[in-house]
């Protein structure tokens, strides 16, 4: 079989390794040209490739199953394992990687260059070739490139193919990144972690991140509430600078005798949670032969860390299915769809709960109890009440589906209904943030350019 997959980001890549290393053929089609000869790498199109990931254990375990030296050459190039000690019965547990998101790319793309059977090809890929009813390849630039297999991995904004199913349901999240990305000083400690990731701190009316990566990098990230007019002006060097120096935890990550940044200042897109499946209106596989793939299929809000770990379980699923219905690429689009409906879906729809209250909390409302509580007031009702770690541990790492977490309501609500709120820590309310930058946003920013990041050493 011959797979002509269009996107070359980690959807696409990996799918494109694994078909061939199951004996397709696979070419890759991506506007973007790679790395450029020094190096540095412009990823237009793709606005988070320098913001902060977060990498979970289902991407490391998909790694695993289909392309474990593509692991081992992310080790080599200055990821580490992210891993849980063992705390009485339970051993130590790989929960994730900790990697830039640039150095993820490089590694895998340089991964799928190597592999026999899957070609690179730079250029647009404007339409899906039909015939007879199916996908028979894809418009590259005006020319015909023909397949048995047309891949959509083309990304949360991806416009391929767009016409093909039916209609996805879409949602803001309610927030907007800024973030930047800092080195550890020869020498220098680690500043506070608070979590796998990093550090994750909810401030009143922002969030406040560290997230870990490779060589001694990191990202630090503040998310605002993306109606937040004041806060946008986190977006100058100046502001951001004053903000992380006033935020404790942020502080220490980027002072400068421990820290230096090694990129500017980089203000976030518009998140959106999205889902949709392969069907067209009526519930058909809606052109035989085209599977969507990855963000084109769900995106959630990436506070959690979920966007490339349901990417790369879909990836490692379709593969799993066109093998298992030895080539019947229907059968398999339908399978695997029914799975995304089971596996994948209940997370966008999760999010839409949580992020709806999160704005709310945000804005200042109180939790409300005549309602079910979502699944952010479950989690954080956890610190209230260290048992219900039994039924939240598993949700936070995908272990369980968020249906998991009805067990954990009736306490978690009993918890609220007696008064108990999440504490909020010490440190600047989004008020005094807004009015800390305020007089700083007119100041110039420094001129450096995304693409000119380090590149991991
Ligand atoms: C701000 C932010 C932070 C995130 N943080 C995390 C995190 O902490 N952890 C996590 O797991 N996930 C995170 N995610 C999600 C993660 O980035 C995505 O899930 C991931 O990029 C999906 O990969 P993909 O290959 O499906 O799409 P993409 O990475 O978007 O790749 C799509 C590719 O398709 C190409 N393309 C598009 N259209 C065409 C066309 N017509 N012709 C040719 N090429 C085309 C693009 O150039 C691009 O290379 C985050 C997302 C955002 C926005």
């Amino acid at each position: 079989m011959h797979a002509a997959i269009v996107g070359a980001g980690p959807t696409g890549l990996f799918t494109a390794i694994a078909l061939a290393r199951r004996g397709h053929r696979a070419t890759v089609v991506d506007r973007d040209a790679g790395p450029a000869p020094d190096g540095s790498w412009d990823r237009r199109g793709v606005m988070q490739f320098h913001h902060p990931h977060g990498l979970r254990q289902q991407i490391v375990e998909a790694l695993e199953a289909e392309l474990p030296e593509v692991r081992d050459a992310l080790l080599a190039a200055g990821a580490a394992l992210t891993i849980v000690p063992a705390e009485g019965e339970h051993p130590s547990m790989v929960v994730g990687m900790q990697c830039r998101r640039s150095t993820f790319e490089r590694v895998l793309r340089a991964a799928a260059v190597a592999e026999p059977g899957v070609t690179l090809v730079r250029g647009h890929a404007d339409d899906v070739l039909r015939g007879r009813g199916r996908a028979g390849g894809v418009r590259v630039d005006g020319r015909e490139l023909d397949a048995d297999l047309v891949v959509n991995a083309t990304g949360r904004s991806g416009r391929f193919a767009d016409d093909l199913r039916a209609p996805g349901t879409a949602a803001d999240c309610g927030l907007a990144y800024v973030s930047r990305q800092y080195q550890l000083l020869p020498g220098a400690e680690r500043g506070p972690v608070n979590a796998p990731v990093g550090l994750m701190i909810r401030f009143r009316g922002y969030l406040a991140g560290v997230f870990l990566h490779d060589n001694r990098t990191v990202s630090v990230l503040i998310a605002r509430p993306s109606t937040d007019r004041a806060l946008a002006l986190l977006r100058t060097t100046a502001a951001f600078d004053a903000a992380v120096q006033a935020i404790p935890g942020l502080d220490a990550w980027t002072s400068p005798e421990r820290t230096r940044p090694i990129t500017p200042v980089l203000p976030g897109g518009h998140l959106h949670n999205t889902y949709r499946g392969q069907l067209d209106a009526d519930g058909r596989v809606a052109l035989p032969g085209l599977v969507h793939l990855g963000d084109a299929v769900c995106t959630t809000n990436p506070t959690a860390g979920r966007g490339m770990a349901t990417s790369l379980m879909q990836a490692h699923r379709i593969v799993l299915s066109l093998a298992g219905h030895r080539g019947d690429v229907e059968a398999a689009t339908r399978d695997f769809d029914a799975w995304c409906t089971e596996e994948i879906r209940p997370w966008f729809l999760d999010h839409l709960a949580v992020d709806a209250d999160e704005t709310r909390m945000w804005a200042g409302e109180d939790v409300d109890l005549s309602r079910p509580l979502g699944s952010g007031h479950i989690v954080a009702a956890a610190r209230a009440d260290p048992r219900l770690m039994r039924v939240v541990g598993p949700y936070l790492s995908m272990r369980a589906l968020p249906s998991s977490l009805a067990e954990a309501e009736p306490r978690a609500r009993e918890i609220y209904a007696g008064g108990w709120r999440p504490p909020i820590p010490d440190g600047p309310t989004r008020d005094d943030l807004a009015e800390l930058i305020a007089p700083l946003a007119s100041a110039p920013s420094r001129a450096l350019l995304p693409h000119q990041a380090l590149l991991p050493r």
